[in-house]
């Protein structure tokens, strides 16, 4: 559910040698604004044609359209590192006003790893960053000793129930894909770090952080807060779910105290922890009594007609029909004669009314989800297409993310009913209440901690805190004192586990998801508060509200053009992020838990 704009495009891993020489004298500040109007027009016309060829690229994979791709990649790379050095020259010029400055900071953090000017290191950290990733996407663990590929070893943790076979993937992973990547990584972080300081950072980390309005640091700090929030129930969940695997397996595999097994959850990382809800499924009321998939199927959907269902969402909230070219240039279903990307993605060709989407979809459940979800990406595109260049893109990158699952909670039963997908007799009562939250929280409340800890991690390699002799021990401090959960064999600093989650020698920023995990509740519950809601806040759907619509399209117009406070305030009323939403729509579920954890000593 990866979304792919103009600027996301920017964010990825680009590193190249900068084609201007470094000017010696700090320009005048009257000069940063057509610098930068000279750029926005410059970036705005290569994406046009970036755009498309990425797009051929995803949907039409051969080698030409690989080298088209290759070839425009290259020249945007350019472009960006070259800017960014720019701006940084601008940074501390006199009389700047906040705007420029902030227009500014956008060009000197579009690159995600910065290469320093220095002969040679631009080569030296594409090729580090080429061939970690390539590492990654050929890894293999091992099953019942036979190699096994990524996606089939992902999918077999989230299936399989035998704790040996789960401990031989978990280790032969990690040990096979993590373990190779310790020199190349140190070496990248070095040469990113040098980039960082020329373009004025302390560090690569603190570039990182300085891309939420706000200083560096205190953006650590929000995060911090935010997680203290939620803690309580993330512990609540993790003492429940402990439980229920210690009576699965027994003493010996998980016992009924301390950290959780970190193979036993489903997941390769643990992050969340969906796929064993059957383990942890109250009796009785776990099931729902009905499968959307099965609904679909009922009422003769195919893909299209699920993609119709969900533009009806976003039209009964008054936004505009999708254009036709959007029918006519989507991949709505996997093309049958050609390699195509699966990975389902939203995409704005023109950044204006170009927007499409690429899915392969199946008729079931979790793509119907995926629909409403890259639906919400193409809507945010379509609002905000009307600012300059920088300003195309999400208030923060937790937003774009945000938009589409918020959207998603909203597949209520109610809304099923009201779509006449469900019969209104067949609606589940109260009583599964626990049954449908559960399910969610074992994959929205689990992650929390995970998707902070990834960027903990990164910012403390990145500032020096952690060195390259304890990146493992570090890596394992943070996973126990956060997710509580603990590797099912002892590691030592021959490994590197860190390398074994994609987005490490990807090289993607993590802390997005953990603020859309918790942003996606924020603009959920104002939602249900503007459509005058009562009842439990999990159960509300305002579907069909016109006024819920117009005020979050105030929101979603605004794209990147001001601080995002300012954006969260004009949708949600509020200028800060927190969990207090999350804790409100899960407040039922975390009663029952505490219930059933009564006279267990959690924690770890
Ligand atoms: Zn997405």
């Amino acid at each position: 559910m990866k979304m792919l704009a103009s600027m996301a495009a920017l964010s990825a891993a680009l590193v190249v040698s900068p084609a201007v020489a470094q000017q010696e004298t700090t320009p005048p500040a009257t000069n940063a604004n057509a610098f930068l109007d000279k750029a926005e027009k410059a970036m705005f016309d290569q994406s046009l044609v970036q755009n498309h060829a990425d797009w051929i690229n995803a949907t039409y994979i051969n080698d030409d359209s690989d080298a088209l791709a290759a070839y425009f990649g290259a020249i945007r790379t350019r472009m960006t590192v070259d800017y960014a050095l720019e701006a940084a020259k601008f940074a501390d010029a006199p009389g700047l006003s906040a705007e420029t400055k902030r227009r500014l900071l956008m060009l000197r953090t579009a690159l995600t790893l910065p290469a320093p000017t220095t002969p040679g290191a631009a080569d030296e950290l594409n090729s580090l960053a080429t061939s970690l990733q390539s590492a990654y996407g050929k890894g293999k663990g091992t099953l019942r000793g036979q190699p096994i590929n990524g996606s089939d070893i992902e999918a077999a943790m989230g299936t399989s129930r035998n704790p040996d076979e789960l401990k031989e993937m978990w280790v032969s992973w990690h040990d096979n894909v993590g373990a190779p990547m310790r020199q190349d990584y140190t070496e990248l972080v070095s040469i990113a770090n040098a980039g960082a300081k020329e373009l004025g950072f302390a560090d690569t980390g603190a570039m990182w952080r300085s891309k939420y309005d706000m200083p560096a640091d205190d953006f650590a700090k929000l995060t911090d807060r935010i997680w203290a929030e939620v803690k309580p129930l993330y512990n609540d969940l993790h003492c429940y779910t402990r439980t229920k695997l210690n009576e699965k397996y027994g003493n010996p595999v998980q016992p009924d105290n301390g950290p959780i097994r970190a193979d036993l959850l489903g997941n390769m990382w643990a992050q969340e922890w969906g796929n064993i809800y059957d383990i942890v499924a109250p009796k009785g009321i776990g099931d729902l009594g009905y499968d959307i998939g099965d609904l679909l199927t009922a009422r003769g959907y195919d893909p299209i007609k699920m993609v119709k269902a969900g533009e009806g969402f976003y039209s009964s909230l008054g936004f505009k029909p999708l254009p036709q070219t959007f029918w006519d240039r989507s991949q709505i279903v996997k093309p049958r004669d050609r390699d195509v990307v699966c990975h389902a993605s939203a995409w704005d060709l023109d950044n204006k009314d170009d927007i499409r989407i690429k899915m392969c979809t199946k008729v079931n459940s979790d793509d119907f989800v995926t629909i409403h979800h890259e639906l919400g990406h193409n809507y945010y595109q379509r609002a905000y297409q009307n600012h300059p260049y920088l300003y195309l893109d999400g208030a923060n990158d937790g937003f774009h993310e945000a938009i589409g699952d918020f959207v998603a909670l909203s597949i209520t039963p109610d809304y099923l009913v009201k779509i006449g997908l469900l019969d209104a007799t067949k609606v589940p009562g109260a009583d599964k209440d626990m049954g449908l939250l559960l399910r969610q929280a074992m994959d929205k409340v689990a992650f929390l901690p995970f998707g902070l800890l990834i960027d903990k991690w990164r910012w403390g390699v990145f500032d020096g805190t952690i060195a390259p002799d304890h990146y493992e021990q570090a890596w394992n401090d943070l996973r126990r004192q956060y997710q509580g959960i603990v590797p099912p064999v002892s590691r030592d600093e021959t490994a590197f586990d860190p390398g074994a989650k994609f987005h490490i020698p990807g090289n993607t920023p993590y802390t997005r998801y953990f603020l859309a995990r918790v942003l996606q509740f924020q603009f959920y519950e104002a939602a249900c508060r503007q459509a005058g809601w009562k009842g439990p806040l999990h159960r509300c759907s305002f579907y069909g509200n016109k006024a819920v619509g117009q005020k979050l399209n105030t929101m979603l117009e605004m794209g990147a053009s001001k601080p995002w406070p300012d954006a969260l305030q004009a949708f949600t009323g509020q200028r800060d992020i927190s969990g207090k939403a999350l804790l409100a729509y899960f407040a039922p579920l975390q009663k029952w838990l505490q219930e059933q954890n009564k006279g267990k000593s959690c924690g770890w």
